[in-house]
């Protein structure tokens, strides 16, 4: 396994007058090579983060290192230029007078002029503008005015590559390839990046692995599978998607509930609660033996259906395949096959999630 390439400790920051830090005792490990994400709604100190990793923004308390070497600590702050790192931002931030070649150059001045213009060639070939790089920025569309700043962080081949919400001004079809493209192509050149995002879908799609934070903290970090299907509270089983939180009476790792003794993800006694995702619910026409539910509605989404579900007294959301249908007031056999997640013994923060 490889080591750390990143390390924050304890990093903290707050903005006076505001009492109350926005980034709060935050600890991060990124592997060298790895493709990690800082997720949470909007104002929980993403971007605060990744500009104290990038040292646009000084850290108030906390030490940071990257690839061994402390660059933030009690009376130490390592200026941005000397962290060797790349920045990708939101809006691309291409000088528009420059054609995308002297773009791509302009991350690479001190270096020879004839190695900075290979390099440079090589960096835009990497990113298939090749043949663009006499054109002016304004002439290219939204997806490859990103791939020029990709190409212009990634010239000088930093440690570490940082990615501030870089497909949210692309439409949905151009966010979901230049993604694609991107992930395809970090990962070819074994680079170390850390995305920002409040998407959850761009986060699991994108990174190895993925921080959820809140309120400046981190909730949670773990892979985007163990993330979905293992949230360790409610606000992080949430924020990854649709989930219906159950509160059950369980006995060494099992409980009884409307849908069935279930077995839990953690070996367990006494009242906890539990996320069940939508999907993991499977729903047939009545038959014997199964506990049954009563369809309160239907919603078509285009990849499934979802229906709302009356399941003795409890409101339980289920997500269908296309190939069932069920009717408003129908009474249905409910099946649950999926993991059972033990957020905890308490609700809190679930509620605030948006
Ligand atoms: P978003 O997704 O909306 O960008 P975020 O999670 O990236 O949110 P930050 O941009 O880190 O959040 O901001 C966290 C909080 O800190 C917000 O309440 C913001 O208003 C505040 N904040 C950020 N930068 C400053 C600053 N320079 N001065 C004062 N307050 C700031």
């Amino acid at each position: 396994m490889k080591g750390p390439l990143l390390q924050a400790s304890g990093l903290s920051k707050r903005f006076p007058p505001e009492t109350d830090p926005v980034v709060d005792l935050l600890n991060l490990e990124v592997v060298d090579g790895e493709i990690f994400a800082l997720l949470g709604p909007s104002g929980c100190g993403k971007t605060t983060t990744l500009r104290m990793i990038a040292g646009l923004e000084r850290a108030d308390r906390g030490t940071l290192s990257l690839a061994g070497v402390t660059v933030a600590a009690p009376g130490l702050h390592v200026p941005p230029e000397r962290r060797d790192i790349g920045l990708v931002f939101q809006d691309y931030a291409l000088f528009p007078h420059l054609s995308v070649l002297d773009n791509v150059l302009f991350g690479l001045h001190g270096r020879p002029a004839t190695e900075a213009r290979n390099r440079a060639r090589q960096t835009l070939d990497m990113v298939q503008l090749g043949e663009s790089g006499d054109r002016s920025p304004a002439d290219l569309s939204g997806g490859e005015q990103q791939r020029v700043a990709l190409a212009r962080a990634l010239a000088p081949a930093p440690k570490v590559l940082l990615l501030d919400e870089p497909f949210s001004n692309l439409d949905a079809n151009l966010r979901e390839s230049t993604r694609e493209e991107m992930r395809t192509l970090l990962k070819h050149e074994s680079m170390t990046a850390i995305l920002v995002t409040h998407d959850q879908r761009e986060a699991l799609t994108f990174a190895d692995r993925v921080a959820v934070m809140n309120h400046g903290r981190c909730e949670q970090v773990g892979t985007p599978e163990e993330l979905y299907l293992s949230p360790t509270s409610a606000f992080v089983a949430k924020f990854l998607g649709e989930t219906n939180l159950l509160q059950v009476d369980a006995q060494e790792g099992s409980a009884k509930t409307p849908l069935g003794t279930l077995r839990l993800n953690r070996q367990l006694s006494g009242s906890v609660w539990v996320s069940l995702r939508p999907e993991h619910i499977g729903i047939t026409r009545c038959a014997d033996g199964k506990p049954t539910g009563v369809v309160v509605a239907r919603e078509f989404c285009g990849t499934h259906v979802r229906y709302r579900l009356d399941v003795g007294g409890l409101s339980i959301v289920a997500h269908a395949s296309l190939n069932d249908s069920f009717a408003t007031g129908e009474a249905v056999a409910l099946q649950f096959s999926g993991t059972v997640a033990v957020i905890g013994d308490s609700l809190s923060n679930a509620e605030e999630t948006p």
